[in-house]
């Protein structure tokens, strides 16, 4: 499409480019896409650390589980803490959520909480 100064087409004579209104509407389109996708992103993402959290949970417990049975005791005493499994080869490292790992075995209860401010419980 050949192009003369004035901003016009040669062949046609119609206008070349974008309007003002065009590109408006365009950033409009793109601003309520961003709008829709930014929150639906976050919602995914917070599920998927649940999820890792709570495996990470169930992971643990069987561990304990393990742990207790193999010393014919299904109470206390407990371990000390989430490192003792590893140390004793339950587990290969500290599972983590939200980068705080396992650390606490709860003493009433004999089980593992979420490091990260308690926000992911087992069902
Ligand atoms: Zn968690």
């Amino acid at each position: 499409m050949l192009r003369q100064k004035s901003g016009l087409c040669i062949a046609t004579g119609s206008p070349v480019g974008f309007t003002l209104v065009e590109l408006m509407i365009v950033v409009l389109i793109l601003g309520i896409l961003v709008g829709i996708a930014v929150p639906l992103y976050n919602a995914s993402r917070e599920r998927a650390e649940e999820t890792a959290c709570l495996s990470n949970q169930r992971l643990i417990n069987k561990a304990l589980e393990e742990w207790r049975m193999e010393r014919g005791t299904m109470s206390k005493p407990y371990p000390a803490d989430v490192q003792q499994l590893v140390d004793d080869g339950y587990l290969r490292h500290v599972p983590a959520c939200k980068g705080h790992p396992f650390t606490k075995i709860d003493d009433a209860t004999g089980l593992t909480e979420c490091p990260a401010g308690g926000r992911h419980v087992l069902p």
